[in-house]
């Protein structure tokens, strides 16, 4: 059953109306980041037939037409998952890592019979500029640190259930071999509609290294991307979220400086679990964790979404 009363709508926009206090330091807003800002829904058209008493009123705006650029505060799902695999390995810190296969594709169905649409990065920033609309209830899927695993666990199910993932590539560890993608499953990925962004060549903290480092850093790991697979690669997830999770705002400004000097169009942060992405802030989106283990009904929550009836609605 869908309950579009706990959608992303107008519960949610009354939530964060009421004063929520972004999390993160965001360059190019100095110590404004701490002023509550009242979100907009981001849809591209309307919400999903709604049932049951917990309906809400449709209090939220209008979708932003295609041709306006995006200014305000939206809410937008990013989910940041690293490996999605059969089985949880005896590893801890990996185990920590690991979305089961199972509950993956639990998640897909989900999504899918909630209504969301998943979309790319690009898709997105193209639309905050002014570009095409968004489909109905846009969400992110990324996966962080390459592993061989987002080609034979996360790729199929994708592809299955129709929709886009983001894979953030450390191409150093490609390079290196090891149990990690190829450029030659990234090439059949990508030609299927997944989207690559740059995830530094070596996994540094981008906060402590000198300015030299950083910019090789952000630089090669592009330019390694778009030789082995053309296009552009316009994005990129900061290494263990830093500079963004303990450095100063004065730090995160300078490397979002050299990110935008080195082409860059904007990055995600490795957090806060917060669904809201401001356009003002391009280069510190938030994203949600998807820790592993968690049932449905806590990862519908996540994103504020119906609960889920079953696990497949
Ligand atoms: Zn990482």
């Amino acid at each position: 059953m869908r309950n579009a009363g706990l959608f992303l709508a107008a519960a949610t926009l009354v939530a964060m109306a009421a004063g929520v206090v972004w999390a993160s330091g965001l360059a190019g807003s100095g110590d404004s980041d701490s002023a509550a800002t009242t979100p907009a829904v981001l849809s591209g058209s309307s919400p999903p037939p709604v049932s049951g008493a917990a309906a809400a009123t449709p209090t939220h705006p209008a979708p932003t037409p295609a041709g306006t650029p995006v200014t305000v505060p939206f809410e937008l799902p990013i989910f940041m998952y690293h490996h999605v695999s059969p089985s949880f390995p005896a590893d801890q810190l990996t185990a920590n890592l690991t979305v089961l296969t199972s509950d993956f594709e639990d998640q897909l169905a989900y999504l899918k019979c909630a209504g969301y649409t998943g979309i790319t990065m690009k898709q997105l920033f193209d639309h905050i500029s002014g570009g095409a609309a968004l489909p109905a209830h846009p969400v992110i899927l990324t996966f962080d640190d390459g592993y061989d695993d987002a080609y034979t666990g996360a790729f199929p199910l994708l592809q299955q259930y129709g929709f886009a993932g983001s894979f953030a590539i450390v191409t150093g560890f490609i390079e290196a071999g090891g149990p990690f993608l190829t450029w030659a499953q990234m090439t059949t990925m990508a030609g299927a509609g997944m989207e690559m962004m740059s995830h530094s060549v070596s996994h540094p903290d981008l906060g402590t290294s000198d300015d030299a480092t950083v910019r090789d850093q952000i630089a090669a790991s592009r330019a390694a991307l778009e030789q082995h697979l053309g296009g552009k690669i316009e994005f990129l997830v900061y290494p263990s979220g830093e500079p963004f999770r303990s450095n100063t705002v004065q730090r995160q400004q300078e490397v979002v400086q050299m990110l935008k000097a080195a082409g860059y169009r904007g990055a995600l942060l490795a957090g806060p679990n917060s669904l809201t992405q401001d356009p003002a802030t391009p280069f510190a989106l938030n994203r949600v964790r998807v820790s592993g283990g968690e049932g449905l009904a806590t990862y519908a929550g996540s994103i504020g979404g119906p609960p889920p009836s079953s696990p497949h609605c």
